[in-house]
């Protein structure tokens, strides 16, 4: 057993938050102590959260012929994908998303729209729809919506969603390197504004995307400055026609020592294990959950399949976990 790491492993244990310094020096041995780092991530998350796991399913309410050029993204209209239109769900159609989510025992549900941000039409049909979606099926509600203010906010919050998810996808100084239609303080400023409007904030980001170890300790502790307690991490899925179609996929192992790290960094935050999990980490699934993972988006992506939440729950049972309810 590595002494460095039980010792920072120690630290958080006993509820302190690690320097900069430390996880550096965390990120330096995790490469070569993988087993070590794995088995102290699993007793940080067992300390934090016991046997719950968070799972939640999403529904595109709009798909593609978004105006952001996000590299990562089939979604995008500035890219050839397979996604060459803009799709919207009908209000029948979400709420079957719904009663789906709460039939299979998903107890979140995420609607989500491609874009910079909403349009007031469609912040309207939410307004009728999030209560609608309550009353029937008791769902915890997440929007990602984009870029939001005050009043969009506060409308979203009064209207029952719980929460608002908006990945910072990278580091700062990577981000304009991915995306060049909006900055990353606009990301920061939204995140923020839901915040203040009371909803909690699903925030993270996506790695595989060329980043460097720096880029992901970096985003982590921007998350960890932010207070954000629900935090998406997505696994580049290549798409053909984006400029990132060719990009390698990250190994299994080193997802696994991403998550521990994050682990470490952000000790009491759900890790949810999104987009590219069943791509990238195949067999290796439930070592999420050694590695400190504490929650999973269940189900289809927005443009990738996922797995069902059937094989999801039993995964988790077998594991001798338990989904919760927020
Ligand atoms: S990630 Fe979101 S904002 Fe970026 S291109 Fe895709 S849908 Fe648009």
């Amino acid at each position: 057993m590595n002494s460095e790491i039980k010792k920072l492993a120690e630290e958080v244990l006993s509820g302190s938050d690690l320097e900069r310094d430390s996880i550096d020096n965390l990120a330096s041995l995790s490469k070569d102590c993988h087993y070590d780092l794995l088995y102290w991530a699993n007793r940080i998350r067992e300390k934090y959260f016991g046997n719950k796991v968070r799972l939640c399913s999403i529904v595109p309410g709009r798909l593609g012929g978004c105006n952001q050029d996000c590299k990562f993204c089939s979604q995008s209209a500035s890219y050839k994908t397979a996604i060459d239109k803009t799709i919207m769900l009908s209000d029948e159609e979400i709420m079957l998303a719904a009663e789906k989510a709460y039939r299979s025992g998903v107890p979140n549900f995420g609607i989500v729209y491609s874009g910079r941000t909403v349009t007031e039409k469609e912040l309207c049909r939410l307004e009728k729809l999030i209560p609608e979606i309550k009353s029937k099926y008791s769902l915890g509600i997440c929007a990602s919506l984009g870029i939001i203010n005050n009043s969009q906010a506060k409308r979203l919050a009064a209207a029952g969603a719980g929460r608002y998810n908006h990945n910072l996808e990278t580091s700062r100084r990577h981000f304009a390197d991915v995306v060049t239609t909006h900055d990353y303080q606009a990301r920061v400023e939204t995140i923020k504004v839901a915040m203040r409007a009371g909803m909690g904030v699903c925030a993270g980001g996506i790695f595989g995307i060329g980043e460097t170890d720096d880029d992901r300790i970096d985003m982590a502790l921007d998350l960890r400055e932010l207070g954000v307690d629900v935090i998406p991490m997505n696994f580049l899925h290549p798409i053909e026609g984006t400029p990132l179609e060719n990009t390698p996929k990250l190994p299994p192992k080193e997802i696994l020592r991403i998550i521990a790290m994050y682990r470490f960094i952000l000790p009491k935050a759900h890790l949810k294990i999104a987009g590219g999990r069943v791509l990238n980490l195949r067999d290796m699934q439930s070592w999420m959950f050694y590695a400190g993972a504490t929650a999973l988006l269940s189900g289809d992506y927005l443009t990738t399949a996922g797995r069902s939440v059937k094989e999801d729950t039993q995964m988790v049972e077998d594991l001798g976990l338990r989904v919760e309810c927020e």
